[in-house]
């Protein structure tokens, strides 16, 4: 009995956002917003600068009241400010984009700052556990005034994790982050979640942080849920050229979209199109063409002059 109890917890664990809309002002920032987020998933949400995404975290988080949909994690209905004197629930914490640390403290007080005093031992074992986390070891005595923004930035993770949240809201968590840690980063928080199943609901603008560790993402446009599946099936099949342009540069051809691998240069076929400009890109180069009227992208090994005649074809 005890066990199907358990099971039935296990299994009724997870964020329920249902019919939610949401307005600052007279005009819906949100309309109609259904999904949900399994226990330890983590759901990537997507959109361009203003389309809702810290606005839809903020209401999950109970930041403001709801006056049309609702909110659920685990049974419990997330209220707003009208209810809770206090903003915010033990089990969900919340990295915004702002922060919010104890400037004059130190790292390791920081991220301790809410566990308890009275296990200084416990506390300083669980610091220094999540100071590898953020890979912030060597600045766990220094003043948080005088980290850069991307280390604030870290510090900000590791205090949020600190008590062992059921869920994580973070918004653009390694926008600061420079790419020489960004990878490593990415591994360690997003590996630490799924060890901890601990579901996650982040916002972004950068790829990496969905490719590879979001089980589900959702791209938010024109205040709606425009497509919601796996990050595989959604760059598989991009469906508008505001998701395609996300995963990367993209050609529109006879109305079908193509990524810039997908298309090749060869010696004959019927696409012939003008070179325009080449880009190095690491291990390629990105070939920018005039095919008819509009440029088209091709992922190339070699850089092609410009105003060169070639002809592609579509590999698939
Ligand atoms: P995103 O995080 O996707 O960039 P936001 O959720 O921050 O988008 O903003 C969505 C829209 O709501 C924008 O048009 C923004 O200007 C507006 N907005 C955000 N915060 C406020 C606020 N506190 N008051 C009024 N309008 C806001
Ligand atoms: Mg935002």
């Amino acid at each position: 009995m005890r066990n199907q109890a358990v099971f039935l917890w296990y299994f009724c664990t997870m964020l329920q956002v249902k019919n939610v809309s949401f307005a600052y002002t007279k005009s819906k920032v949100l309309s109609n917003i259904s999904f949900d987020v399994p226990r330890g998933d983590t759901l990537a949400i997507i959109g361009e600068s203003g389309s809702g995404k810290s606005t839809l975290l903020k209401l999950i988080f109970g930041e403001y009241d709801l006056k049309q949909g609702e909110v659920w994690w685990n049974g419990e209905q997330i209220l707003g400010p009208a209810f809770n004197l206090v903003v915010g629930y033990d089990f969900m914490k919340y990295v915004t984009q702002e922060f919010d640390l104890m400037p004059y403290t130190t790292v390791s007080e920081n991220i301790g700052k809410h566990l308890s005093r009275f296990y200084p031992e416990q506390k300083e074992l669980r610091t220094n556990e999540l100071l590898k986390v953020v890979e912030l070891e060597a600045f766990a005595n220094r003043k948080v005034k005088n980290l850069s923004g991307g280390q604030k930035q870290r510090v900000a993770l590791a205090r949020a994790l600190a008590k062992e949240p059921e869920i994580l809201l973070l918004d653009e968590p390694f926008s600061n982050i420079d790419n020489f840690k960004k990878q490593s980063l990415r591994r360690s928080i997003f590996g630490y979640l799924k060890e901890k199943d601990i579901s996650c609901v982040v916002a972004t603008h950068d790829k990496n942080d969905v490719l590879g560790f979001a089980d589900e993402m959702m791209v938010l446009h024109n205040k709606e849920i425009v497509i919601k599946d796996t990050p595989q099936n959604i760059y598989n099949n991009p469906k508008l050229p505001l998701v395609a342009s996300f995963f990367g540069e993209f050609s529109e051809i006879d109305n079908t979209l193509y990524y810039a691998h997908q298309l090749r240069i060869t010696d004959q076929s019927n696409f012939e199109a003008v070179v325009k400009h080449s880009y190095f890109n690491g291990n390629s180069w990105l070939i920018e063409a005039v095919y008819q009227t509009h440029s088209i992208f091709i992922t190339h090994h070699t850089e092609i002059k410009s105003g060169s005649n070639v002809c592609f074809e579509i590999v698939q």
